[in-house]
């Protein structure tokens, strides 16, 4: 019988539930989870922060696994079959519709209304939907992935390196550029790797503590500036010593508070773009001058919002390929039973990334 680790109401601990194996409907697999992910969504998630959630939830939305039983065919983008025993991974986002407006005038299938999550927005009663779990149930429909990478390298990206390719590429980063990421969590680490890979010659990072700032140094950071010693005028100062005294070329905000969107404006240079991917919670309302923050610096600022399957497949490419971009990635893997220890030490920033080993 397979195990989960579920949330059965917003505020609850995750406790461990026995459920039946899933029937397998046409074209679909069961899979056996071999790692799942723990990030700052499903902190959010366990506090109830993220609207149009079904409880109880099994959370973990990236997970790597074999494919132990298959229904049918399934078949990877290149139309070649997956058989029982292939390692996967799959895209969490299911069932985007290819026939909305959003999909198909906007191209934007990240907005598409259709689109269910699997550890989100796919709770228990959908099924067994989620990584923190000993199987996955890949409904008829789950876009799978082929998985080359090893599967701690994968995790160590998990979804912050889709979520963070496709914010460096709605970045338009440019070759020479100076980039400067706020936040060192895995978003934040994972974008200035990305950054150097577009290009940027030099990424500035502010965030703390100072173990994550190692880490964004190992991964391609030539400067970091921890925010809990150095007050928003002193991270400016700072920003333009380092930059000529004009701002950034492209800063990423990746942080989660709403502060930071303002300041990522304000540390920006003139003509220079803004990307805001660390806002996925509600976490309040924040002030800006529109005249000097955003209009008169001819500022870009756009949101990113969540990764298609092509942001995906790319990071499963490129953890395959450059392993050694997240190597100073630490990892702490914590049992199925352990899950609450893990979702702390995520809300604490203890560790820099958790996963689950079901
Ligand atoms: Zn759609
Ligand atoms: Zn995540």
């Amino acid at each position: 019988m397979p195990i989960v680790a579920v949330i059965p109401e917003p505020n609850s601990r995750v406790e461990l539930r026995e459920v039946r194996a899933p029937e397998l409907e046409n074209n679909s697999a069961l899979l056996e989870v071999e790692l799942s992910e723990v990030c700052g969504t499903d902190v959010h998630l366990q506090r109830g922060r993220l609207a149009g959630v079904p409880y109880p939830l099994v959370p973990g939305h990236v997970s790597v696994g074999r494919l132990q039983k298959i229904r049918g065919e399934l078949f990877d983008v290149d139309g070649k079959p997956f058989r029982e025993g292939d390692r996967v991974t799959f895209l969490d986002v299911h069932r985007t519709c290819n026939a909305c407006w959003y999909c198909l005038v906007a191209k934007a299938s990240t907005r598409c209304p259709q689109r269910k999550v699997y550890g989100i927005t796919y709770g228990l009663d959908d099924g067994l939907c989620g990584g923190w779990a000993t199987h996955i149930y890949l409904k008829p429909g789950t876009r799978c992935i082929r998985l080359e990478a090893a599967p701690e390298t994968f995790m160590a990206g998990g979804c912050a390196l889709p979520t963070s390719l496709h914010a460096i590429e709605r970045a338009d980063v440019r070759i020479g550029d100076t980039v400067l990421v706020l936040g060192s969590g895995p978003v934040g680490v994972n974008a200035i790797v990305m950054a150097r890979l577009r290009g940027a010659l030099r990424v500035l990072c502010i965030g703390a503590p100072e173990a994550r700032l190692d880490a964004a140094k190992q991964a391609g950071a030539t400067e970091t500036l921890n925010i809990e010693t150095h007050d928003e005028s002193e991270r400016l100062t700072w920003v333009q010593e380092q930059t000529g005294g004009r701002g950034a070329d492209v800063t990423i905000e990746a942080t989660g508070a709403p502060e930071a969107v303002a300041q990522a404006m304000r540390f920006t240079r003139d003509a220079g773009n803004v990307v805001v991917v660390g806002q996925y919670t509600d976490h309040g309302e924040t002030s800006f001058n529109p005249h000097l923050d955003l209009n008169k610096k001819h500022l870009a600022v756009r949101g990113c919002w969540g990764s298609d399957f092509s942001h995906f497949y790319r990071s499963a490419l490129l953890a395959a390929a450059k392993p050694e971009l997240w190597a100073g990635m630490r990892l702490d893997a914590y049992e199925l039973k352990a899950a609450n220890e893990a979702l702390a030490a995520v809300a604490e920033g203890r560790v820099l990334k958790a996963i689950i080993r079901p």
